[in-house]
């Protein structure tokens, strides 16, 4: 099979984005992820199969919305892109062959060389549920190896993940390796809850109240005061 005829599960194509890397952006949502986030946005991916889709007849749709990504560029996102390595390579290549800027939105837990290769990169530290951080240590050394600095992510969840110690952890990690870069909080939202309800699962989150401006601020706070 040729690069463009290289098969991958998607679950849908969003163009409009202005907050999954770059500029505007045109998104993939890659069906499967290896991780379970009870807060996690898009549950259809991870429960329903996706489409069966080739890098030649994505790159076709993708194609027609090259004017309004012009200075962006195309997000491969999910689930976890990491996942499908040859589709994922197949379609960044191709994509960067037109000359347009792929961006990987991962959960930083395949620290794959050659993927971290291929594209611009936004890594969410998921450190809601276990405070093991070995996982991003391997992606950020890999990305140290290839001189490579991600945009770093993280949801911040009222009462789970924005006590103190948790984020001097976060930080700790992340100047560690990368000491000029900022986190960039995400706020705990629900608007998801009706995905879950549509796919009959329980939002694991339901209960936790949604993260304002103030618990942004404070864990900024927190977090420059971090040794
Ligand atoms: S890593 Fe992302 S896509 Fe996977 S479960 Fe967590 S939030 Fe959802």
């Amino acid at each position: 099979m040729t690069e463009r005829g290289c098969l991958g599960r998607i679950d849908s194509v969003y163009c409009g984005s202005g907050v999954d890397g770059p500029g505007l952006r045109c998104v993939v949502f890659f069906s499967g992820c290896n991780l379970r986030c009870p807060f996690c946005h898009n549950p259809e991916t991870l429960y329903k199969e996706g489409t069966l889709s080739d890098v030649d007849g994505l790159i076709e749709r993708l194609r027609r919305y090259r004017g309004y990504f012009r200075r962006g560029g195309v997000t491969l996102s999910g689930g976890e892109p990491f996942l499908q390595k040859e589709f994922s390579l197949a379609l960044a290549n191709s994509l960067r062959t037109e000359g347009i800027r792929v961006c990987f939105e991962t959960n930083g837990h395949i620290a794959d060389p050659e993927l971290i290769a291929a594209g611009d990169l936004v890594c969410d530290i998921k450190n809601q549920q276990t405070k093991d951080l070995t996982a991003y240590r391997r992606f950020f050394e890999e990305c140290v190896r290839q001189n490579k600095t991600p945009r770093i992510t993280n949801v911040l969840v009222p009462g789970v993940n924005d006590e103190e110690e948790s984020l001097h952890e976060l930080a700790r990690l992340v100047r560690s390796f990368f000491p000029e870069e900022k986190i960039h909080f995400l706020p705990f939202r629900k608007l998801c809850e009706e995905k879950y309800q549509a796919l009959g699962i329980e939002f694991p989150y339901r209960s936790i109240r949604e993260a304002e401006e103030a618990d942004i601020v404070r864990a900024e706070v927190l977090l420059k005061g971090a040794k």
